[in-house]
């Protein structure tokens, strides 16, 4: 067992109290971090403001080296991929090899926002006067990333990538289930990257407290959320109660995964599975609504069970698991307890329970549900390995019940159509839009929500704008005075 400290000021540094960290595959403690309490987190709000507001960090003249620091971050990611990878896998619980894609996707992510760091620019804008007019891009200031425990560096590096890249100075709050590679990517950099000038990236780690305390204060420019549409609320009022400061926010869904009888069958029914199981259905984007055709429904409901019997759970470490347990003992009864509201309000397709082979560890049976889109296993977010398949007449069917939720975050239709598929793809309401696939990720390309599953985009071109201020420039040519009085 490790006893950690948070990174605050270039230090490692304790806080008022501690918390333990759980392997949820063991239910064993296999850490101590510090916790932080308000006067924790405003310590690393004062290093960071200092940062920023001293330091040369911000300066348009230093794009190339902030982007050189994230090029060290990748290259860090890369060398530690496999230690990191497993302490990814013990601390929250998802399949070795999902950790694997992970650290290759967060150093690929520093490598995207490092390129782009020289590539922020303003306009030239032609104005009716003798004038020149133009934009400067410059970065928000102190930022606050706060994140959740599904893809704990994976959601670090969506946020440090492009706030780091911008000239932020940044305090990262990961989950309070799962600090722990967050810590460790600290200590690589504290050691390798020297000329990250102190204050510019902070970790405090701790719960809801120390969240609160970042959302709060007068002194941060910017919240970056990543997390439940309730904490997004929270945060909002918060933000409203203080200096208003920016806010983005990636939030949770319900998103449609839509099956039309022209799919084919086994390539759709894989996209089914892969949709909603992958990460334990730990995915804010997760397929767990299957709408299916009446034409294919039974056939495909069959073939779904099937395919869902071959799912292995077990050891997340072993390369050959397919699932893990869910993140915490707390999340497991979250989990657990819609299973029971949906025995009551839907038919139980399989699963359905705790995994009953595991004596340790939060395993949760790979659920399927008929329903309708009426219930609240249909209606509401489980973040856990359960899915609501409910059948639909036609396009129009279809589209009544994808859209017949609070949320927007993706959709995915499946079909040979290409008049049809592209008929979807413009009426969804939703921030992305897979066709014959459903999961897919590219640092290239945005991530968001419609409705009430965010505000903002991250990645991609766009994620950087959430981390700069634009300020328009214009000098007056014309030597004549103004002449009004
Ligand atoms: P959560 O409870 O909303 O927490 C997210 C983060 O906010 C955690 O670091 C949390 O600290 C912190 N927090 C809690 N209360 C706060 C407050 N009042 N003020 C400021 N910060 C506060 O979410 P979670 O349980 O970690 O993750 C699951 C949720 O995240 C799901 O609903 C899922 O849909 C969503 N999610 C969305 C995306 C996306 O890209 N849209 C990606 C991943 C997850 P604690 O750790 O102490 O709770
Ligand atoms: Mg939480």
């Amino acid at each position: 067992m490790k006893t950690y400290n948070m990174y605050v000021n270039n230090e490692f540094v304790s806080a008022a109290d501690t918390r333990e960290i759980i392997n949820p595959a063991t239910g064993e403690v296999i850490a101590i971090v510090p916790e932080a309490g308000k006067a924790d987190v405003d310590k690393a709000v004062a290093a960071a403001r200092a940062a920023f507001d001293t330091s040369n960090w911000k300066d348009s003249a230093n794009a190339m080296a902030r982007g050189r620091v994230l090029f060290k971050m990748a290259e860090l990611v890369r060398k530690n991929a496999a230690k990191l990878a497993e302490l990814e896998t013990r601390n929250a619980g998802k399949p070795i090899v999902e950790s694997d894609f992970d650290m290759n996707d967060v150093a690929t992510c520093f490598e995207y926002f490092g390129g782009m760091a020289t590539k922020v620019h303003g306009e030239t804008l032609n104005v009716p006067d003798n004038a020149l007019n133009f934009t400067l891009r410059e970065p928000v200031g102190v930022a606050a990333l706060i994140i959740p425990w599904n893809y704990p560096l994976l959601m670090a590096a969506w946020k440090l990538g492009p706030a780091l890249a911008a000239g932020c100075a940044v305090i990262l709050k990961p989950a309070e289930q799962t600090p722990l590679t967050a810590l460790e990517f600290a200590k690589l950099v504290q050691k390798n990257i020297p000329e990250l000038p102190a204050g510019i990236f902070n970790v405090v780690t701790g719960a809801a407290e120390a969240g609160k305390a970042l959302v709060d204060s007068m002194q941060v420019d910017k919240v970056a959320f990543t997390g439940s549409a309730e904490v997004g609320r929270h945060i909002l009022r918060g933000v409203a109660g203080s200096n208003l400061k920016k806010v983005s926010l990636e939030l949770g869904g319900k998103s449609p995964n839509i099956f039309f009888a022209d799919a084919d069958l086994n390539a759709a029914t894989d996209g089914a599975l892969f949709g909603v199981f992958i990460n334990q259905g730990e995915v804010c984007s997760a397929g767990s609504r299957v709408l299916v055709q009446q034409d294919i429904y039974k056939k495909f409901l069959g073939v779904m069970k099937k395919k869902t019997k071959r799912i292995k759970l077990g050891d997340p470490l072993k390369r050959e698991t397919k699932m893990g347990p869910v993140v915490s003992q707390e999340h497991f009864e979250r989990v657990t307890n819609y299973l029971e509201i949906g025995k009551k309000e839907a038919r139980l397709v399989m699963g359905g329970g705790p995994a009953k082979a595991f004596k340790k560890g939060f395993y949760v049976e790979p659920t399927i549900f008929e329903t309708d889109n009426t219930t609240r296993i249909a209606r509401e977010e489980i973040f856990g390995p359960v899915v609501a398949v409910i059948p639909f007449k036609d396009e129009t069917d279809a589209l009544k019940i994808a859209h017949d939720t609070p949320y927007g975050l993706a959709a995915a239709v499946w079909s040979r159509d290409i008049f049809k598929c592209l008929r979807m793809v413009k009426a969804l309401r939703a921030g992305i839009v897979w066709v014959n696939t459903m999961q897919p990720c590219y640092v290239e390309s945005p991530w968001g929500g419609y409705k009430q599953s965010g505000q903002g985009r991250e990645l991609s071109l766009h994620g950087i704008d959430e981390f700069l201020e634009t300020k328009q420039v214009h000098i007056n040519l014309s030597e004549a005075p103004i002449g009004w009085y």
